[in-house]
């Protein structure tokens, strides 16, 4: 059923950050793209079955702009270290097991699971370097009905043995593997990203490898860029050649767009130069913000407000497991409540995150890599999150911004969430 009429109370973000909402509206979905939203139902459309989710919200599907699969194990621990003793004490450890498909295959279902039952309809998620393991977790993406973007992660140096690659040759053989087997085994929801996991993790002769993959199969790219003080610091003596971190990738043509296909995504960005965020911003690249990761693992807090009102293009990422949750309610409130520190502490001409500034960076400001997703207007796609926020008892009356302002501080996402569409298709909660 990918043409239907959702009854209820509705809120979106418009393209000016500003929160739509319509109390009993009909969102009307034709072949898993949304035709509106009316007040009654016009006749044109009598024919369509209605849901009936009167006193409910309805939302669009939030995307998660950067999450890390095979750290989900241990989410919600470590958070004793920063960014890179971090990497070696916790992450790195748990990665260097997915050699193991067995482990994997438990570990991805549970991962796999998690996710669809979220609010998240949208990811672009990092696995680890073992090509078998990251199709394995393909497999399950596709079977959740969840869109996403998955990446075989490249990392040759500064990485322990089991999880450093042979080589540059074969990293990059490996991953042209992986996007051969991807095109082989033709998933409808599920595509690949290259991965190189940050400029410590990858030669020179790899990036440019990766590189020449992104051309030659017009590939998008993920990564990490400007953290945390101390990785940037081993960034410019890896290369000391090179104006920042941004041209470390640049110089490999990792993040342009010169096909208009392919796109990139960069985590944090917490410490980006005034060049670097014109450069951000001239390529067109997705700003991951991960307000949860970067204040676990010690980074800072990234000037999000300012991006956003610079045009840069943002979104959320919960950075599982430097985040603690995949919950980007979570995220959401972590954001604006990063954003009032930053205020008060770093920049006080720089005003904090609204929450509707907040939903729209979950919605359509993530939403976007995808194309048009994350808004109830005509022609896009219809992911949709239905909440029974009556859950959350009160004696008081709310307008429906304060109600999902108060489901999303509150944390309904847990057990609030009563349908969930992506593209039109109901997505099961068994
Ligand atoms: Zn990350």
């Amino acid at each position: 059923m990918d043409s239907f009429i959702l009854k209820g109370d509705i809120a979106y973000c418009d393209e000016n950050k500003k929160l739509v909402t319509v109390k009993d509206g009909f969102l009307i979905c034709i072949n898993g793209l949304i035709e509106g939203i009316f007040q009654d139902v016009p006749d044109r459309f009598r024919f369509l079955p209605i849901k009936d989710c009167s006193n409910q919200l309805i939302i669009p599907g939030m995307t998660d702009l950067h999450i890390h699969a095979a750290q989900y194990a241990f989410r919600g621990t470590g958070m004793d270290v920063e960014l890179l003793d971090w990497l070696q004490k916790y992450a790195f450890p748990e990665e260097s097991r997915f050699q193991d498909l067995q482990y994997a295959e438990k570990a991805y279902s549970i991962f796999a699971d998690s996710v669809k039952k979220s609010a998240t309809t949208r990811l672009c998620m990092f696995a680890s370097r073992h090509t078998d393991a990251t199709l394995l977790l393909m497999d399950k993406m596709e079977a959740s009905g969840l869109i996403s973007y998955v990446g075989k992660v490249n990392m040759d140096r500064n990485a322990p043995d089991p999880l450093r690659e042979e080589s540059a040759e074969s990293s990059f053989s490996e991953t042209e593997r992986f996007l051969r087997e991807w095109n082989e085994r033709k998933y409808r929801r599920t595509f690949p990203i290259l991965t190189p996991r940050f400029t410590p993790s990858c030669t020179d002769e790899l990036m440019d490898r990766l590189g020449e993959l992104k051309e030659k199969y017009a590939v998008s790219v993920q990564s990490h860029l400007s953290e945390n003080p101390s990785e940037i610091q081993f960034v410019s003596e890896l290369c000391p050649w090179t104006n920042d971190y941004f041209e470390a990738y640049d110089q490999f043509g990792l993040l342009g767009n010169r096909n208009q296909t392919e796109k990139c995504i960069m985590a944090h960005c917490i410490w980006s130069s005034e060049r670097e965020v014109d450069k951000l911003k001239e390529n067109g690249v997705f700003v991951a913000h991960c307000p949860s990761s970067n204040v676990n693992v010690r980074s800072g807090i990234a000037p999000v407000k300012k991006y956003l009102e610079r045009g840069l293009k943002v979104g959320l990422g919960s950075d599982v497991a430097g985040g603690e949750t995949e919950s980007l309610f979570s995220t959401i409130t972590d954001a604006i409540k990063a954003s009032k520190v930053y205020t008060r502490f770093i920049d006080e001409k720089t005003m904090p995150l609204t929450f509707e500034e907040a939903f729209y960076l979950a919605t359509r400001g993530g939403g976007e890599f995808f194309g048009k997703v994350g808004a109830f207007e005509q022609g896009y796609e219809a992911d949709v999150i239905v909440l029974r926020d009556e859950l959350l008892k009160t004696t008081m009356n709310f307008t429906i911004a304060e109600r999902l302002e108060r489901s999303v501080y509150l944390g309904l996402d847990r057990m609030g969430i009563t349908h969930k569409f992506v593209q039109g298709k109901e997505i099961s909660s068994d």
